[in-house]
């Protein structure tokens, strides 16, 4: 779904109505995909049911299946789990419990049907869909209802929204639930690693996933483990000894914590289960050791007629896209069968290319090959999480090409002062997890030559710097070098790439602080917090937070408000404390408006609301930076680390000339990015048409299409909180705009 016009969509639900459950193994973000689902559906003037306990709620009917208003799903989104319940349910199995399930969804008028759930749920669903008009004919022939009720029912339309923490699904790039899962495993890994970095241990830690090891592989990527045991790659005869010999060899080279990652669905070559009591005891041998889903998903089922086959709503990267149900069930279960039949090569394969990519990375990470060029490694700016990862997997692998390898100090400046410091493989050990910039002081080298640059970037600042080192080249051979810029701010402002390291973290920072203002608010009635956040004049963080958090507005500078907008805003939450939800949050980007400032919306907030609610100011700050990266910007850091180094070895060698690197084109200086899926590169000239200098960013931002759907699932609007057939909701201003973004 590349860009939403919610305009088209209204009303395209009247007269029909739809159901939503969560079914299976419960997972975060699922409450976020109800909300996103209730509220676009009332949008498009659908009737919405929520079905508590999932199928079995459907079986049961009865107070089971409740209709929805806008408030219904209020408060929910913060939550983990699931808010209507999750069920595992045997009858639904059975016909029997099918045709009472059927029946109860007659009975309410129900044709369209989300489920959010596992593979099983969503097999579940398919019989059900194919089964529906036998099931229906039974119903008639049992005189359980009328023959016009049947033919008014005559489809089900399905759609499936894939929930489950291990990320098991083929087709989507991510699963609900999986990024949250591994936000636990994480912590609990850098827990670990700082409570016993002192001892010489090596710690087994085992993690959920009985048929796949994607939570595990990610783990132990994100936090650069020593040894991974998967479901999809069993290790070869012996590989206890060679285990011990690595775990020592990790020693010596003076590592104190080994971490050992073990799926829960581990297998040897022979297919016997590897548990991890075994591999504690052989390595103590050596005695050291989860919105925009949801959207889409209200769209589909919109646009399902008796001829689209069910769909499941999945992740290619940022964008929500539309999977062939039933194929990607049947892709699950082919990689079951692959590691049963031990063909594991084709296994992983088949988990598809981010999985293959993530495994082969890991492996090279691990392992330090024999490595006679020189290369440097350059931080610009404010720190970014997720770029100590990315500066170790850029040495370590620029190692493992027989490169000699520098850190660059104090940026630019340090660059020019020879600030620069040799960096072995054990300089970056434990980097990945790390928090804020690690190339600090140490003693430094005589100036060496260096033949080329990779560099992290924070902030805009690095790629005006790499872009004036470019320019410059004309004057001074020596920046006739290939030059790679890693994309690395909190602001997600950096041009040709979508995502920036950091910009993950920052947005959980910024979300994390969002949940607790509003629980401080728990106990207190009316009151609507104004939260600012950073981002210099780019509105990415406070929109995404915006989403993430469920936020009333979120004013950003690229789209412009003026003192209509809040006035409406005022209006909304005014009308908001008078129901049940008395509480509202409103975001404001750092930059957004000259003289409307936080201050200014503050008072004119406390003014417009006094008697009905009050209003408190937050200013997020510093702690947006996030302590420890995300695990998706440690991972997303490691590639973009290994892609970096990549891309300049081929280079280096492409513009070997006399004796030297001589690289003067406009492609040997390049942004290294990541462009929907496609990780690509682009000169940092050809950026300069697409950049807007004076505000830091690019002048064409992706995620300005969310802009529309934050709106809409905030919106309050009276004639939605009870559905009224047939209605139409009149055309605001705002929401013409909308349509032009
Ligand atoms: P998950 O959806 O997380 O994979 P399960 O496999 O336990 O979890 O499935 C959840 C529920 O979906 C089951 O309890 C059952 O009600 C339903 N279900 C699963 N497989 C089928 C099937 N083949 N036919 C009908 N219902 C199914």
């Amino acid at each position: 779904m590349s860009s939403i016009d919610l305009e088209k969509l209204k009303m395209t639900g009247a007269g029909r109505a739809m159901a939503v459950l969560t079914s299976g193994g419960d997972a975060q973000g699922m409450n976020a995909a109800v909300r996103a689902v209730t509220r676009m559906g009332i949008y498009v003037g659908a009737k919405v049911y929520l079905i508590y306990e999932g199928y079995q709620g459907m079986v049961d009917g009865g107070d089971n299946i409740k209709l929805a208003n806008w408030q219904s799903v209020s408060n929910i989104i913060q939550q983990g789990g699931t808010a209507i319940g999750s069920a595992r349910c045997k009858a639904f199995t059975t016909r029997e419990g099918r045709i009472a399930a059927a029946f109860n969804l007659v009975k309410k008028g129900i044709t369209n049907l989300c489920v959010c759930g596992g593979d099983g749920s969503l097999t579940g669903a398919n019989i059900f869909r194919c089964e529906w008009s036998s099931l229906l004919d039974e119903l008639v022939q049992k005189g359980r209802i009328t023959d016009t009720l049947a033919k008014q029912h005559a489809h089900l339309n399905i759609v499936g929204l894939v929930g489950s923490i291990d990320n098991d699904f083929c087709g989507t790039d991510m699963t609900i639930g999986a990024d949250s899962a591994l936000h636990r495993i994480m912590e609990i890994i850098d827990a670990i690693m700082t409570t016993a970095q002192s001892h010489q241990r090596t710690f087994v830690l085992e993690v959920m996933g009985r048929h796949c090891g994607y939570l595990a592989l990610v783990s132990a990527l994100a936090s650069g483990a020593d040894w991974l045991f998967i479901p999809e790659a069993p290790p070869q005869e012996g590989w206890e000894d060679r285990m011990c010999d690595r775990l020592e060899g990790s020693r010596t080279t003076g590592s104190r914590l080994n971490i050992i990652i073990i799926a829960e669905g581990a297998i040897d070559i022979n297919g016997k289960p590897i548990s991890s009591t075994y591999v504690k005891d052989v390595s103590v041998k050596i005695r050291e050791e989860g919105s925009k889903l949801g959207v889409e998903a209200v769209v589909a089922l919109m646009e399902a007629t008796p001829d689209t086959p069910p769909c499941a709503i999945g992740l290619s990267g940022n964008q929500a896209v539309r999977l062939p149900l039933m194929e990607c069930v049947e892709m699950t279960k082919l990689v079951q069968i692959a590691m049963d039949e031990k063909r594991f090569e084709e296994a992983i394969k088949l988990r598809g290319g981010s999985f293959e990519n993530n495994w082969k990375i890991y492996k090279l990470l691990s392992f330090q090959k024999p490595s006679k060029v020189s290369l440097a490694v350059l931080n610009v700016g404010a720190p970014a999480a997720g770029m100590n990862a990315a500066v170790r997997s850029a040495v370590r692998l620029a190692l493992t090409h027989g490169q000699k390898v520098y850190a660059v100090h104090d940026g630019f400046q340090g660059l020019a002062d020879g600030k620069v410091v040799e960096m072995e493989w054990h300089s970056v050990a434990g980097w990945t997890g790390q928090g804020g910039s690690l190339l600090g002081t140490k003693r430094y080298e005589p100036q060496p030559q260096i033949t080329t640059i990779a560099v992290v970037l924070y902030h805009f600042l690095g790629y005006a710097g790499v872009l004036q080192l470019f320019e410059a080249r004309g004057r001074y051979d020596e920046l006739c070098i290939p030059m790679c810029l890693i994309p690395a701010t909190v602001s997600n402002n950096v041009p040709g790439t979508d995502f920036s390291l950091g910009a993950d973290t920052a947005v959980n920072a910024a979300m994390e602080g969002c949940d607790k203002i509003k629980q401080s608010a728990s106990g207190t009635k009316r009151r609507v917090f104004v939260v600012e956040t950073m981002g210099g004049f780019c509105g990415y963080l406070a929109t995404c937070t915006g989403i993430a958090v469920g936020a009333d507005a979120a004013y950003i500078f690229e789209d412009p408000f003026n003192i209509q907008d809040l006035k409406t805003n005022v209006d909304h939450l005014t009308e908001k404390m008078k129901k049940d939800v008395q509480r509202g949050l409103v975001l404001r980007n750092e930059k957004c408006h000259e003289n409307y400032t936080t201050d200014f919306i503050h008072r004119l907030y406390s003014s417009e609301g006094k008697g009905i609610f009050d209003c408190r100011v937050n200013v997020l700050g510093h702690l947006q930076q996030g302590g420890a990266p995300s695990p998706f910007d440690r991972n997303f850091g490691t590639k973009l680390g290994v892609r970096a180094i990549q891309w300049i070895s081929e280079r280096m060698t492409e513009n070997f000339r006399q004796g030297r690197v001589f690289a003067n084109s406009p492609s040997t200086a390049c942004v290294l990015g990541l462009n929907r899926k496609v990780i690509s590169f682009s000169p940092v000239t050809e950026l300069k048409a697409v950049t807007d200098f004076e505000h830091r960013m690019p002048r064409v931002q992706w995620w300005f299409n969310l802009r529309p759907m934050l709106r809409m699932l905030a919106r309050y609007q009276t004639s939605f909180c009870e559905y009224v057939p047939g209605e139409i909701e009149h055309v605001t201003r705002r929401s013409i705009m909308e349509l032009n973004v």
